[in-house]
């Protein structure tokens, strides 16, 4: 293998993004000896209070990134909403061995999806409908139960309507004002799963266990780790990543989630680390932080093994008082907070991560302290 282009030690990565991801991914980083330049609009963000420095800007803002461009050696992002056009531009002046070409597609789900099924990756049924009079042509073709979707900025279930009858589809047409939207056939899965992926740009590629996730109002609540599902199921979607991984000339690590009902199918790629990996900080001998940084740096990619099962359960802002109680009484848990200091509701303030021999003890654990009722 040729590491001709590692970077090593000692040399600087920078984080265009500032929040929790960006905080796990400068913990990673700085554990191996690099040092962390962030880019965040906000003064004192997540990743900012435990970067080596920060700049304070916008993520599309040219004079910000070129001075990233001019401190760092090499440039990563920790979500993908950023400008792709503005990094793109910097990529003369440094090192982004992502490309754009992911996080474009990514970006959009009408590329995203039209990408995997041209690549023959399973995903559910849809149509694009770019205006209001295209819907009912859509919903023709794909039927009800359907769900509409914003093709660009949705998260977490924003810029999503459900479509159960016709007496959905005013809703439907006022996110349709917004933009070109992608109609999608309902799947009746039983499980939705994930499973992260890394890929340096020699072609090696490292795999997770995969998650079994649990949303609630659409935010990940919980996931459980391995998964639930045969062993059948669980190769398939490791074979499945690890192709997607390679068609996609990934760069750095990839959230795959998927439905698992009567098949498999994709429901959504995320060109960082996911919220559903963060078990693996504890979990497996490697994190998924761990692997981004060693992938971008073009470092050569260990197997990843599972150390213990886990369950990862999200703290959001409604949870913050109560867990405060509670791990005064848990020495086992792994409490992660991200340093924000306004517990809004339904945000993302941390995490626990639970080791357990007996993933059904432990589920029982966590709702009996009633922290998640
Ligand atoms: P997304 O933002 O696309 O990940 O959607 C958020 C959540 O909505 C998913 O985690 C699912 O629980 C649900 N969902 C989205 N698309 C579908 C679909 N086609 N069929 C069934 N459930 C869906």
């Amino acid at each position: 293998m040729n590491y001709a282009k590692a970077i090593l030690p000692g040399e600087t990565i920078g984080i265009i993004g500032g929040g929790q991801l960006g905080r796990m991914l400068a913990f990673s980083a700085q554990s191996m000896g690099y040092k962390v330049g962030v880019l965040d609009p906000q003064v004192d963000c997540p990743a900012g209070q435990v970067a080596t420095w920060q700049i304070v800007g916008e993520y599309s803002d040219d004079m910000a990134l070129a001075e990233m461009a001019e401190r760092c050696d090499v440039l990563t992002y920790e979500f993908e909403n950023i400008d792709a056009e503005a990094l793109d531009r910097v990529r003369e002046q440094v090192f982004v061995p992502q490309g754009v070409t992911v996080l474009e597609v990514t970006q959009n789900r009408q590329l995203e999806k039209n990408f995997l099924s041209e690549h023959g990756f399973p995903v559910a049924s849809y149509e694009m409908a770019e205006q209001v009079a295209e819907l009912d042509r859509a919903i023709e073709t794909i039927g009800y139960p359907s769900v509409l979707k914003t093709i660009r900025g949705g998260y977490d279930g924003h810029g999503q309507v459900v479509l159960k009858t016709s007496e959905d589809l005013s809703l439907a047409r006022e996110l349709l004002v917004g933009g070109t939207c992608v109609l999608e056939q309902w799947v009746s899965f039983e499980k939705e799963v994930s499973i992260m992926v890394s890929r340096n740009l020699a072609g090696e590629i490292a795999v997770f266990p995969v998650s079994e996730n649990e949303h609630r109002q659409n935010i990940l609540h919980q996931s459980i780790v391995p998964a639930r599902v045969t062993p059948a199921v669980q190769s398939e979607i490791q074979v499945l990543a690890k192709a997607l991984a390679e068609k996609l000339k990934l760069c750095g690590v990839l959230g795959i989630e998927f439905f698992i009902g009567e098949t498999v199918i994709i429901n959504e790629l995320a060109p960082r680390p996911h919220n559903s990996g963060h078990y693996s900080i504890e979990a497996c001998d490697y994190s998924q932080f761990d692997l981004h940084i060693l992938s971008i740096c073009q470092r050569p990619l260990p197997e990843v093994n599972l150390l213990q099962p886990a369950v990862m359960v999200n703290i959001l802002g409604q949870h913050v008082a109560p867990i405060y109680e509670t791990l005064l009484q848990k020495a086992e848990w792994h409490v992660h907070f991200y340093g924000k200091t306004e517990a809004k509701e339904n945000r993302k303030m941390g995490h626990v991560t639970i080791l357990t021999k007996n993933c059904e003890d432990t589920l029982a654990e966590i709702k009996g302290e009633h922290i998640w009722d």
